[in-house]
């Protein structure tokens, strides 16, 4: 055992460390060491003679488990911390689900759906209810049922809220509640539980079951939980019955770094922990240890912004560090090859691995530029986030066949495969099938395995009869034989792999080679030692579960691979990197037009680019592209009002790629329209997303027309002060960044208000004298 772990904490790390009984709660600034805290924490307890089997953390995602219990493990030696329940809260309840969820009608092995099942069956059921999915589109009806359960409100407090019904009203969408009703009532027939009743079901159940309750309370005598700024009421709920008992209940969060109030997670429950126990031990941690001066100057100053903040004084002892770099560049092609650029000029210059490289974005489809000028440039990366490898449609077929050997009533995955491959049962049948099995209340699967009482012809009879058999063979071979036995089995019999190994297409080949991969998955879970001890058994169910619990920061888990990190900022919460890039800071993307309807979303925005920023340990680029395809759009964007929160001092700029003057007007990748481009997306044959390494070891030469000016220059051609409009965004030497608010004054002598957030509002400038570059 490491006995000198406390040595590793300062004074107020360990005052918190070491409050061993009774509600704690830390606020505290980025990089201050909330994790690092608790998980020394939970090495402290065990030390202090707690079991592991008492201990219950939750977490952001299961990496950061695993690395929890990684360093708990190297703390404490032994594997000790394998006994503990640490996961995400989906993961851990769904653990528990498994156990109890037959007391609520469900089986153990429910099918867990994920987003796109569930959207699946939302729309079955608005096309049944006759109602038009243009208007009742099956994605906003799923979030509203989404937000419901995070709200722990059942279709019926749905149906009978006065303040939802207005609303839906209001909409022109009346029928919500119904289909939330219907859906419910579906998931439960199928025996499904989506990703948010694995919180509300978890939720009810120990509502319902008071022995349940009790088990649970007495079970975890201490309860840890990292981020819990961005926990949502059912969440909140559930730690609250939980730690009822022993109010042995640590958090750690920072309002600043909230995040997920789209998904229903407030700020309210930091504030509201101290009122919720009597003598919370409140510790605030104040020094970072993450970040350069520069960095967390910038953080600072960015998020003082907001006005609901918590008041917190972050400071460092790390070096100065370089100032903060702010890229201009003409498109989103040009910022991919330039950050790629750079990336190879640091590794050169500085001797950086690619692991310590992280490209952040505000949304997932902003990938495609850096992953072709990665590609190009020969550096491996991978992406996490986006269309997963599960998603992919091939692996979602060969799952579906996995799922309905596990669970026969999940009817999602019996209408993906049971005319895949072609095997005679068109749609007709289909849809009579679907209308028995909802006329006679009969799940999917009863209606198939005695479709002969329900007058099909005989050749429709006999197929699905071929059906029902072979999966029931599936089943019976799973009583005996391991789960990639069996996969493999359903390779062969449904001729799956031959079918696609027949395929000689370049796409026919990535399918092949894909569902080789997920066969090799499953063989690996199957043969690799459990880390988790009693929680989580070899079986096929086990397998599937994980799969659909990894979440964005999970997907290609396999840490040691030096690659470039690209992804989304919500999926590098609580991570840090040597080297970030923060792209695409412009107005529209960053702040996002869909989420700055009010003041509230406009600071969940800042907050966000906060956790950018403070993602870096050592140097931070800011990038934004005057113009990129949106929606299949070249739009022309100004550059995000965030930038202009920055304190000039703090910022070297330069513009990167294609001529100032051309202001992205035309694409500069050249090549006739720039479409072409775009429509060659698809990545590279074989290349996997998210599992594989995007190196293509012959990258090819550069289109000849795209723009050889991607190297960094100083300074801004200065614009000509006529051309200067309101609503213009400029710089000024001293002033930093401003928007034009107005203008005045005669022809030749133009006096302009610029608003310059970092110099403390208005100032006026007369354009013959003043140096302002339009930005
Ligand atoms: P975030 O808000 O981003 O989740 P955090 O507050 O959880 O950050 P950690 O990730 O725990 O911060 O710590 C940030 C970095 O600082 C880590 O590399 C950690 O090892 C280091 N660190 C934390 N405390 C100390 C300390 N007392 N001495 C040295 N390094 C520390
Ligand atoms: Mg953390």
């Amino acid at each position: 055992m490491n006995a000198n772990y406390l040595d590793e904490l300062n004074d107020r790390q360990r005052e918190a460390v070491s409050h061993i009984n009774g509600p704690l709660m830390i606020v505290a600034g980025a990089g201050s060491g909330k994790t690092k805290v608790l998980t020394t924490r939970i090495a402290h307890l065990m030390n202090n003679g707690v079991d592991a089997f008492n201990i219950l953390a939750l977490t952001f995602t299961n990496k950061a488990a695993r690395e929890m219990k990684e360093r708990i493990e190297r703390i404490l030696g032994g594997h000790e911390a394998r006994n503990l329940y640490i996961g995400t809260f989906h993961s851990v309840f769904a653990r528990l689900l498994r156990t109890d969820a037959p007391k609520m009608g469900y089986p153990n092995d429910f099918t867990i759906y994920d987003a796109d099942d569930a959207k699946s069956v939302v729309k079955t059921i608005i096309n049944e209810l006759n109602l038009d999915d243009k208007h009742y589109k099956p994605n906003l009806v799923y979030n509203r049922i989404s937000a419901a359960k995070n709200s722990l409100m059942s279709p019926q407090e749905y149906q009978h809220d006065y303040y939802i019904q207005q609303e839906d009203q209001r909409s022109g969408r009346p029928m919500i509640g119904k289909i939330y009703d219907m859906y419910a009532k579906r998931c439960f027939k199928n025996g499904a539980m989506d990703f948010d009743d694995l919180l509300y079901k978890f939720y009810v159940l120990l509502k319902s079951f008071p022995e349940v309750l009790s088990k649970y309370q007495h079970k975890f005598r201490y309860i840890m939980i990292d981020e819990y700024q961005d926990t949502n009421p059912a969440q909140y709920e559930i730690i609250k019955l939980l730690g009822a008992v022993h109010e042995n209940i640590a958090v750690v969060g920072d309002d600043a770094q909230s995040i997920y109030s789209f998904r229903g997670a407030t700020i309210q429950n930091i504030l509201q922990f101290e009122k919720d126990y009597d003598d919370v031990k409140v510790v605030k941690l104040e020094q970072n240890y993450r970040c350069t001066k520069s960095i967390l100057d910038v953080a600072n100053q960015v998020i003082k912004n907001n006005k609901g903040q918590i008041e917190k004084s972050l400071w460092t002892d790390n070096d100065q560090g370089e100032k903060i770099r702010l890229v201009r560049t003409s498109t989103d092609n040009e910022e991919g090859k330039f950050v790629a650029d750079t990336i190879a000029e640091q590794k050169l210059r500085n001797h950086y691995s690619n692991r310590e490289f992280a490209i952040l974005y505000r949304t997932n489809a902003q990938s495609r530029a850096f992953e072709e000028s990665l590609r190009r440039m020969n550096i491996p990366y991978r992406i996490y986030g986006g269309l997963s490898f599960y998603q992919r449609k091939e692996i979602k077929d060969f799952v579906a066949y996995l799922r309905v050997i596990i669970n026969p009533r999940d009817e999602e995955a019996l209408k993906r495969i049971i005319n895949y491959p072609a095997r005679g049962i068109g749609k007709t049948t289909i849809d009579k099938l679907t209308l028995l099995s909802n006329t006679h209340d009969l799940t999917f699967w009863e209606v198939l395995s005695s479709a002969g009482n329900f007058g099909f012809r005989s050749g429709t009879l006999e197929a699905i009869d071929g059906f029902v058999t072979m999966i029931k063979s599936f089943q019976s071979q799973l009583e005996k034989s391991n789960a990639y036995d069996v996969a493999v089995q359903v390779g062969k019999s449904t001729n799956i792999v031959k079918e696609l190994f027949n395929d000689k297409t370049t796409e026919g080949l990535a399918r092949y080679e894909n569902v080789q991969e997920l066969l090799n998955s499953i063989k690996e879970f199957t043969e690799t030692p459990t880390e988790d001890g009693e929680l989580l058994e070899k079986t096929l169910g086990a397998y599937l579960q994980q799969i659909t619990l990894l979440t964005d920061a999970d997907q290609g888990n396999d840490e040691d691979s030096d690659v470039v990190k690209l992804m989304t900022i919500h999926a590098a919460k609580g991570l840090e990197f040597p080297v970030v890039f923060s792209v695409g800071l412009e107005e529209t993307l960053f702040p996002n037009s869909m989420a700055i309807n009010s003041r509230e979303e406009l600071e969940e925005e800042r907050r966000l680019f906060y956790v950018a920023i403070t993602r870096a340990k050592s140097k931070l680029w800011i990038t934004y592209a005057n113009s990129r395809y949106r929606f299949g759009n070249l739009v022309q964007n100004e550059s995000s009002r965030f930038i202009d929160e920055i304190p000039p001092q703090h910022l070297d700029r330069s513009y990167a790629g294609g001529g100032v003057r051309n202001m992205g007007s035309t694409p500069s990748w050249g090549g006739g329209n720039g479409l072409f481009d775009r429509s060659n997306r698809k990545p590279a044959p074989g290349h996997k997303t998210t599992t594989s390494i995007g190196t293509n070891p012959n990258p090819g030469p550069r289109p000849a027309t795209t723009v050889t000016n991607h190297v960094p220059t100083e300074g801004f051609a200065p614009d000509d002060p006529v051309n200067m409009e309101v609503g213009m965004k400029v710089e000024h030497q001293k002033f930093g960044f401003g928007t034009i608010t107005s203008m005045d004054g005669a022809p030749n002598n133009r006096i302009a208000t610029v608003n310059f957030p970092a110099a403390g509002g208005d100032k006026k400038i007369m354009l013959n004298y003043a140096k302002l570059m339009i930005i």
